[in-house]
């Protein structure tokens, strides 16, 4: 029996462990964090903001509408009042009265076009809650499987935590150690396969010597090109 036997089952099972904590953490971000749900609010957002400076600018247009009327109706009042005779001054009012009226034209013009761009930003809000309510329904789902992987994750880790209190036992404190800050050392991976006299991990040959060597319970063999220890089987 090699002597890396029971390092094998342990890396095994540490590698397992690896990916399930790796994907518990991305699970646990994509919960805390949904980026599509934010996006949908940020859209929410903004026509909303647009929305209430459309009302804003339909507001002071039609202020200064009135405002132009008044004026409007004053000075036409005075122009068909009968009291004015003078040619100077009622060529002056005519002109008062034509720019009133060219002035209250172009502001009439913005009103509407204030209206519509008004009609369209509503219309726009409405489909961004609309899409808000959509992306929510999605995630809510997509949250629900979220959870059930995390569960499953968990309950998985639990039984492997397990199988690795069974393991620690059969293992040398001195090749623990070795096993220990080879993984912090080579991504992970302190211990791989002997297959066909090569390295699983690097693809190394192994001489049939070291590969005997292996293959002995009393000693730990390393890879010569990588440095992980060998298991073979
Ligand atoms: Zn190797």
């Amino acid at each position: 029996m090699s002597a890396a036997l029971h390092l094998y089952r342990l890396q095994q099972i540490d590698t397992r462990l690896d990916q399930i904590n790796a994907r518990l953490t991305s699970i646990q971000n994509a919960l805390e964090n949904d980026s599509d749900l934010k996006a949908a609010r940020q859209k929410q957002e903004e026509i909303a903001a647009t929305l209430k400076e459309c009302e804003r600018a339909l507001q002071e247009a039609e202020r200064e509408s009135t405002t132009q009327r008044i004026k409007l109706e004053q000075a036409e009042a005075s122009l068909y009042s009968g009291k004015i005779h003078n040619p100077k001054e009622l060529t002056d009012l005519q002109n008062d009265v034509a720019s009133l009226k060219r002035r209250l034209s172009a502001l009439e013009d913005r009103q509407l076009e204030c209206m519509l761009a008004l009609e369209e930003a509503r219309a726009a809000l409405e489909q961004a809650q609309k899409a808000y309510l959509s992306t929510q329904g999605q995630v809510i789902s997509k949250n629900a499987s979220l959870k059930t992987e995390q569960e499953s994750l968990e309950k998985e880790r639990e039984t492997l935590l397990a199988q690795r209190q069974a393991v620690l036992p059969a293992v040398q404190a001195n090749w623990l150690a070795q096993y220990d800050t080879l993984r912090q050392q080579k991504r992970g991976l302190a211990v791989t396969a002997l297959h066909d006299d090569a390295c699983d991990a690097c693809g190394a040959a192994i001489t049939r010597a070291h590969a005997q060597t292996a293959r002995h319970a009393q000693q730990l063999v390393t890879c010569p090109s990588c440095g992980r220890i060998l298991f073979a089987g």
